[in-house]
């Protein structure tokens, strides 16, 4: 298996501090490299990260607040200096096209890169090419706003030692995955006998939202979920004026969702310190951590 694994380009929210930049998320998934919310500096956080910037493939925007987006110029003006020759598939909130465009022709340019625009207008599944999908679900946040979920397709793997046990081998196998089963010296053998569904990994990212039937859906049963935490309980009023969450909030979220690792980000510059956000969600879901600026984070395997 190749790579695969979060890198944090930046995890403050509208704010950036001296410790964090605007957000910004590079997640490497085998070939493909998928940058979420790059916001502004991103390009540069590349650089500090030591990742270069032809990584990546696709680019989402959960919505078009300035912490989210104010990056992708600078990054679709970096990936055409580059000569990237792939194209670049960027998805965004459909209502949002206005903002993308200004985005992506704010300054002079000769654009030579293939942008491939995904504006998203209806929830559900926008990708599929056989190696992995993309969903996107409505969050809550005041404008539209998507979460995103990266899933690769469930795969049968066959058990040698049931196949061998059964009998079954050769062309047998491929006969028994297309009939479901067969019957070898008048004994049945089914799918289920010699092999088990390994189900698709999931990755999913929550940002800037209250606790919604969107936020659950798109971190339903994931590996790997990135989720905003933008202030802690003691800030909940706050949390819901702005339409954010709280890390008590998130980690809800993610224990609801049968979540395996939470990474929590987004946060207020008025915390210096996340020691609060990582006591409150791991009282609720003791797998969590707090992003930081450049941090990698492994794929759990
Ligand atoms: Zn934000
Ligand atoms: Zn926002």
């Amino acid at each position: 298996m190749t790579v695969r694994d979060l890198i944090i380009l930046g995890s403050s929210s509208q704010q950036p501090t001296r410790r964090r930049n605007h957000g910004a998320y590079l997640l490497r998934w085998n070939e493909e490299g998928l940058l979420f919310d790059p916001g502004e500096g991103t390009q540069r956080q590349f650089i500090y990260a030591n990742v270069a910037p032809p990584t990546v493939n696709r680019i989402f925007v959960s919505h078009f607040h300035g912490d989210h987006c104010l990056g992708l110029g600078s990054m679709l003006m970096r990936l055409n200096l580059d000569k990237v020759t792939h194209p670049i598939h960027c998805y965004y909130p459909a209502s949002g096209k206005k903002y993308f465009d200004r985005l992506r022709y704010g300054t002079i340019y000769h654009e030579t890169i293939q942008v491939i625009e995904h504006p998203i207008s209806e929830e559900g599944l926008v990708h599929d090419d056989g190696k992995f999908q993309i969903e996107a679900f409505w969050l809550k946040h005041g404008v539209d706003n998507l979460g995103y979920r990266i899933k690769e397709p469930d795969v049968r793997k066959y058990e040698k030692e049931k196949l061998d046990a059964f009998g079954v081998k050769g062309p047998l196998v491929r006969e028994l995955s297309q009939k479901g089963k067969l019957t070898i010296d008048g004994k049945e053998v089914t799918l289920d006998d010699v092999s088990h569904v390994r189900i698709g990994d999931v990755f999913a990212i929550v940002i800037d939202t209250l606790p919604c039937a969107g936020a659950l859906k798109t971190a339903k049963g994931a590996k790997m979920l990135i989720c905003e935490a933008t202030y802690t309980e003691e800030h909940r009023d706050l949390a819901k004026d702005y339409r954010h969450m709280t890390a008590k909030q998130a980690a809800t979220i993610a224990k609801e969702a049968g979540v395996q690792h939470l990474i929590l980000t987004h946060f207020s510059a008025r915390y210096l310190d996340l020691r609060g956000h990582l006591e409150e969600a791991r009282a609720i879901f003791p797998h969590t951590d707090v992003a930081e600026d450049l941090k990698i984070f492994e794929f759990p395997r």
